[in-house]
């Protein structure tokens, strides 16, 4: 049997151990005997035995990822929220709700793969624009154009330039360093 718990990063980090309430007693700590990263590392899967009654469970404990909006206050990732921000990009272009989902898990998991628990919102922002570009050029472009605040032609064409130059059948780990300077 697995129980499934959701700690805060900061839990995890410092009162992990503490966090984790024993199904069987109650008592809220529990020693690891055993660790392993599951799922693209987004879960952690542990043995535990309780300090209390010495029984053994395991756990599947995920780490959320918190955003920090620009008013500074905190709110955990959402792939919906990636969805419904690039929705409107996407608007006629032959992209459907199975491309924008898998879009929203790869944004997760790049920000997730560098392995830090809060990410400024403007980070999730610039995380998207590369899986888009892979998706749909010319929604790409609409993002891009406000997200990076296009404010004349000459923006548009060196952004097309680019684009020409390096035609999404490229690489991906090309595509991904020009990304990276893109978006510098
Ligand atoms: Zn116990």
């Amino acid at each position: 049997m697995v129980f499934r718990y959701c700690l805060p990063p900061r839990l995890t980090r410092k009162k992990g151990e503490s966090a984790v309430i024993c199904p069987f007693c109650r008592f809220d700590d529990s020693r690891v005997i055993d660790s392993r990263p599951t799922d693209e590392g987004t879960q952690i899967r542990r043995r535990r035995e309780c300090t209390s009654c010495a029984r053994r469970f395991n756990t599947s404990e995920t780490s959320v990822l918190l955003v920090i909006k620009r008013s500074g206050a905190t709110e955990p990732f959402s792939r919906e929220k990636v969805i419904n921000g690039v929705r409107k990009a996407c608007q006629g272009r032959p992209v459907n709700d199975d491309d924008l989902a898998l879009l929203a898990q790869r944004v997760e998991e790049s920000l997730r793969s560098d392995g830090v628990a809060e990410v400024e919102a403007q980070e999730v922002g610039m995380a998207i624009l590369a899986p888009l570009r892979e998706l749909d050029e010319v929604a790409y472009l609409r993002y891009a154009s406000v997200y990076r605040s296009f404010s004349s032609l000459e923006d548009f064409e060196g952004e097309i330039a680019l684009l020409r130059a390096e035609p999404s059948r490229n690489s991906k780990a090309l595509k991904d360093s020009r990304t990276q300077e893109l978006i510098k």
